[in-house]
């Protein structure tokens, strides 16, 4: 249920609305937008008698949320969400690039990479350490140690880091190393994995599942929210379709659809959205354009000889070049990199 508090009224007057909801059972959120207080009462509503709420002087109105993503959207939340995450504000029109290897594969090649795409414009600094692979005889990743490389590249360049949890035992440790914690396509509905990763505190890049629709996306988010971690970015990756010619197709339809739904950043991945190196670049300007709040790249000095995708990771003279166009495309689209 969303409630409008009216103009004006005391914070004691705020608190004690939210307070006898609270003890009617339901979980109250806050958003202050316009000089007026909304609260978003959620939870099981049931016992309570929305026609006496109403006429509780402080509750100017009531209306049942419009979607079941009720902390996620925008009626509750009408302004942009925007957060920090090392020299970006992510959300706030600063495009935010996260770019690097797939997978961690050793100190020499992520300090290569972390050099190479923080030359270019990166801010963050990607890489797998818990890798989820379709094989189990893939490189699984190199763990805790791969963490602890890809922290050591990424301070050496002024980058954050962004890098998956698969695992709810793994989270605090991720988070450790990470500036962002990112749940990976596989993973979009683990909801034990999404309680524990709101609990670390920690930026969310939540990837979309291969087959999942933007509604259980959403849903996956407001997992996140409810349990009271607001800093979440929705990160569109492809889904899984009939067409055959590319690994993913890149729903970029999800940029403008969740821009009118929520107020959470979008981030698109053209990487696996593609699977291609020569498609990456094409995709990732087509996103920016159509009001993305940033990208997620692979890039790769020797893809040839990656431990996981090579064929679709950049060389870092093809992302310095990328870089440059998002540059042109963001001042068109009113955004700035
Ligand atoms: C990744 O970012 O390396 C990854 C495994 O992505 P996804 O979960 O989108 O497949
Ligand atoms: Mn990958």
């Amino acid at each position: 249920m969303l409630l409008r508090i009216r103009r004006g009224t005391s914070e004691p007057a705020v608190s004690d609305v939210a307070a006898r909801l609270r003890l009617a059972g339901l979980a109250l959120h806050r958003t202050d937008h316009d000089g007026r207080v909304r609260l978003a009462a959620v939870g099981d509503g049931a016992a309570v008698d929305w026609d006496e709420v109403r006429r509780w002087p402080p509750v100017e109105s009531i209306e049942p949320s419009p979607v079941p993503f009720e902390l996620a959207s925008r009626v509750f939340h009408p302004a942009d969400t925007v957060f920090s995450v090392g020299r970006c504000a992510i959300g706030s029109g600063q495009l935010v690039l996260m770019a690097g290897p797939c997978s961690v594969e050793g100190e020499e090649q992520a300090f290569t990479i972390a050099a190479a795409v923080a030359k270019a414009g990166a801010t963050v600094l990607r890489g797998g350490a818990y890798k989820p692979r379709t094989s189990p005889y893939s490189f699984q990743g190199l763990g805790e140690e791969g963490l602890k490389i890809l922290r050591r590249a990424a301070d050496a360049h002024g980058l954050a880091v962004v890098s998956e949890v698969m695992d709810p035992k793994q989270v605090q440790q991720v988070a450790r190393y990470a500036d962002i914690v990112q749940v990976g396509a596989r993973n979009m509905q683990n909801l034990s994995l999404l309680r524990e990763v709101a609990r670390a505190q920690k930026p969310v890049l939540l990837k979309r599942g291969m087959a999942a629709t933007i509604e259980e996306w959403l849903m996956s988010a407001e997992h996140v929210l409810s349990s009271g971690n607001g800093r979440v970015m929705l990160c569109e990756r492809g889904i899984r379709t009939f067409e055959s010619y590319t690994r993913n197709t890149l729903d970029l339809n999800a940029i403008p659809v969740i821009k009118e739904l929520s107020h959470l950043p979008v981030i698109v991945d053209p990487s696996h959205g593609t699977g291609m190196r020569d498609k990456v670049a094409p995709m990732a300007r087509a996103a920016i354009a159509a009001g993305a709040d940033g990208l997620l790249i692979e890039v790769h000095h020797d893809p040839d000889h990656a431990l996981s995708d090579g064929p679709q990771s950049l060389y870092p003279a093809q992302f310095e070049e990328l870089v440059q166009q998002i540059r042109a495309i963001a001042g068109v689209v009113g955004r700035t990199l």
